[in-house]
């Protein structure tokens, strides 16, 4: 057994509790990596592993040593060793220090890569959709699919990006229970703290895919929304990450590429032959984002509301300081129209004037 694996059999709480950290009965803490109040870090002794429900951080004990003191992960593996395994010989090149959780809040939470998490949240989701798309048609999905009609989609835009709904909540729910842990399916934020898969009266999904898998979803009512409920659904604590992100790796150099605050003002500008993304929500970007726009035209297009326009120019910024270029940086609808579907509706699905 090598170094790194006799590592990964430290406990990750008692290195959590060594570091200062308060990690109460239910293996929970308030997370180090974002503001808060009420505890959403989650500990997995199981895997070794943590989640925050709160900002999406995620890792192993290595992971959480280097970030909380700021190490380099090399630097954190060595003075895991000397601390953990003195038999292993290994000596830190920095003085091994306890830290003060009530230090300032840690501002880097630039890592971004796939790990065993989001893999297997990924998994979650596809077979979520797998079980959905094989349950058989009825009245639901009938009603799903006139609705995305009433929204002016072809059939082959449904198609293309692979919308689904679910057709029996109880029986889709009972699937997923029956495959995987609990604690999987509430870190994937598919599943609430009640244990309960959120899409109950959200029964069209919109699936988020990158390179090909499912990275995230987000749930639809079809009619009006019931007292209490918002029109979407989107995951329990998990970060809302770009829609249509695949279609940004095959644009030619210098294309113009639309960004949008839903998902369905991407799917109306791609139907009506444009580029375009949507951010999910008007106030989330995260800046490593912009470096996927380097080869585009960027143009913002988005809802004719404030928030609308104030996302517009602080995302101009954004672009701006990151040398990208945003000409015509930004589009609303025309005066009385809420959104680019809203108007495409309106102009009965023709194509050519959208702007
Ligand atoms: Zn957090």
């Amino acid at each position: 057994m090598d170094l790194l694996e006799r590592l990964q059999e430290v406990d990750i709480l008692t290195v959590a509790r060594d570091l200062g950290l308060e990690v109460n009965a239910y293996h929970k803490m308030c997370c180090p990596f974002h503001e808060e109040d009420t505890p959403s870090l989650v500990f997995y002794p199981a895997t070794n592993s943590f989640y925050c429900f709160g900002c999406g951080k995620t890792g192993n004990n290595v992971t959480l040593y280097s970030e909380v003191n700021k190490l380099a992960v090399g630097e954190a593996i060595r003075q895991l060793a000397f601390r953990y395994l003195p038999d292993a010989g290994s000596k830190p090149r920095r003085p091994v220090r306890r830290i003060n959780p009530d230090l300032p809040q840690i501002k880097r939470l630039g890592d971004t890569k796939p790990d065993r998490h989001e893999e297997v949240h990924s998994v979650i989701y596809e077979s979520f959709r797998d079980y959905c798309l094989q349950q058989p048609s009825n009245e639901l999905s009938q009603q799903a699919l006139d609705y995305l009609k009433e929204r002016g989609f072809s059939e082959k835009t449904v198609r293309d990006f692979r919308l689904f709904s679910i057709k029996n909540y109880p029986e889709a729910s009972w699937h997923l229970k029956n495959r995987f842990s609990t604690l999987d399916l509430q870190a994937s934020g598919l599943f609430n703290e009640k244990n309960n898969l959120i899409f109950f009266k959200h029964p069209l999904i919109i699936p988020y895919h990158r390179d090909g898998r499912i990275v995230y979803l987000q749930g639809r009512v079809l009619e009006q929304p019931p007292e209490g409920f918002h029109k979407y659904m989107f995951l329990a604590g998990k970060p809302v990450t770009l829609f249509n992100h695949d279609l940004l790796k095959h644009l030619k150099l210098g294309t113009r590429v639309y960004v949008t605050e839903g998902a369905f003002d991407a799917m109306t500008l791609v139907q009506a032959g444009h580029a375009a993304v949507s951010l999910g929500s008007a106030n989330v970007f995260k800046r490593e984002w912009a470096k996927l726009f380097q080869r585009c035209e960027v143009c913002f297009y988005l809802d004719n509301d404030t928030t609308g326009h104030r996302a517009a120019e602080e995302l101009g910024e954004i672009f701006h300081q990151l040398g990208i270029t945003t000409t015509h940086q930004w589009k609303t609808p025309p005066p009385g129209y809420k959104d680019v579907n809203a108007y495409w509706q309106a102009r009965g699905g023709v194509q050519g004037e959208l702007f």
